[in-house]
This record gives C-alpha cells, structure tokens and sequence, in this order.
C-alpha cells in the first residue's frame, strides 16, 4: 500500500507522516517511510534550486521531479510494493501539480507526466488556513521562509491542491492539536487496512 502525505508547508505532515509510522511498526506491519524530493541524485539538485528559483528554470525544474520520482519509483516504491510493504511518502505527485502548478504549469499536465508512477493508495491532503501554516513555519525554526513559504503563494499552492480531484484524496483538516490531528489520520488509515 502506497499512502502518501500532502499539503503545504506547516500543516504537520512530516510530524504526522512519523507519528502513523511508529503506530504501524507498533503493531509489527511492514512500513517503510520516505520522501520527496529523495536523497538521491536529483533529489539533491532539487533541493540547491529551492532557495534560488528563476523563471528560465522552471521547465528544467519540473524535469528535475520527474526525474527524481522515476528514480524513487524504480529503486524504492516498486518494488516495496511488490513485497506487500506499507510505504508513508512525504511529498508525491499531488505536490508537484501544486507548486509547478503555482509557477505556471497547468496541474493536470503535470499530473499526465508522472502517470509512470502508481497511484497512491490513499493520499491525505492536510488543510489549514494559510496564515497559521506561515505562524507554525517561523516559530518552529530558524531560517527564514523560502519563496513558497510567503502568504500568497501558500494560499496558491493550497487552492491548486484544494482543486485537484481523486478518488484517493482525502482532506485532513490539519487544524488542532498533534493528538487531534493524529486521531483523523488513523480514522482513514484503519478504513484502508481493513478494506
Ligand atoms: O521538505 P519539504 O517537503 O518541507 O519541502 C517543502 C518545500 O519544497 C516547499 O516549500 C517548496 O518550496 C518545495 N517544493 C516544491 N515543489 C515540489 C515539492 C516541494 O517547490 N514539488
């Protein structure tokens, strides 16, 4: 099962994404956790290009996920799922349709070109209301926040994901405490194992 977790930055993904993975190895079930963009190569490219975007780079970019996704379904997700493995994702496709999508890609044609990489068994898009995402990202560090962390182009990049419509998508309302929030990620995650 491939269960990817999506949304924009500040909403508790990657806490909630460890929380789910310490409750399923709890409970002896093969889970693997990952993210995107990975370690590897291109990943690692992606990331140098984060702090410094320039609009002759965005097709470039684009191509940069792709690429690394390619990888990461080769070497990783493939073949975890062909051994019946439960993968927590950090970041999938969804993300990329949103924020290539927020610098002008249409998302659905994004979307077209990753249609080499499985569908996600679920994934759970977290919700919460722009400004509250920008309060969690500043007091829960130091650095500043990157281009994609403003105000505007969170609620961009939030309203692309808002729009995206598949039958594995459903909205976690990332507002509430860790516990809360944790509480309406097991409710979907218990659905799926015991379908
Ligand atoms: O590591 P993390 O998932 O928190 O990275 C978040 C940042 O990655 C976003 O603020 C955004 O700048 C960037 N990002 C992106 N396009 C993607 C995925 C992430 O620009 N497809």
């Amino acid at each position: 099962l491939l269960i990817v977790f999506e949304g924009t930055d500040g909403t508790g993904k990657s806490t909630q994404l460890q929380l789910l993975y310490t409750v399923l190895r709890n409970k002896n079930l093969p889970v693997i956790a990952t993210r995107e963009p990975t370690n590897g190569q291109y990943g690692q490219l992606i990331r140098k290009l984060y702090t410094n975007r320039t609009e002759s780079s965005r097709e470039e970019e684009l191509e940069l996920f792709l690429a690394d996704r390619r990888e990461h379904v080769n070497e990783l997700i493939q073949p975890a799922l062909d051994s019946g493995k439960i993968i927590l994702c950090d970041r999938y496709f969804l993300s990329t349709a949103a924020y290539q999508g927020a610098l002008g890609f249409d998302p659905e044609e994004v979307l077209e070109r990753n249609s080499f990489a499985p569908d996600p068994d679920l994934a759970l898009l977290f919700q919460l209301p722009a400004q509250q995402g920008i309060e969690r990202i500043i007091s829960g560090r130091k650095e500043k926040p990157n281009d994609f962390e403003q105000l505007e182009n969170l609620q961009k990049t939030a309203r692309i994901f808002a729009n995206l419509r598949r039958p594995y998508i459903k909205i976690i309302d990332a507002d509430g405490s860790i516990e809360e929030v944790h509480r309406r990620v097991l409710n979907h995650v218990s659905l799926l194992l015991s379908r």
